[in-house]
């Protein structure tokens, strides 16, 4: 097993796409987009999912692999999940 440690890494779909899309959507609502605000408006998007792990190749990137994996309806709800929070952070913002 040790031979081959770091061969292989497990990545968070959900997480990845969240990553992927919430910074651009952020900015897009004029609301604030500092690091805690984004930070905080990830965690609530991802605490509305459960965990979609998948593991991949070292050498993949993990953004392509994530949205080759993902299905057009669970990235709708992932969509619809990050607009709730963003709305959510920008009426309530923690700083
Ligand atoms: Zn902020």
């Amino acid at each position: 097993m040790s031979e081959h440690k770091g061969e292989y890494a497990l990545i968070n779909v959900t997480e990845q796409i969240v990553k992927n899309l919430l910074p651009d959507m952020m900015s897009g609502t004029g609301g604030c987009t500092c690091e805690r605000c984004i930070m905080d408006a990830m965690a609530l998007a991802l605490n509305s999912f459960n965990g979609n792990y998948i593991t991949i190749k070292s050498s993949e990137d993990p953004e392509a692999a994530a949205e080759s994996h993902i299905s057009a309806s669970d990235r709708k709800k992932i969509i619809l999940s990050i607009t709730k929070s963003i709305d959510f952070v920008k009426g309530n913002p923690r700083h």
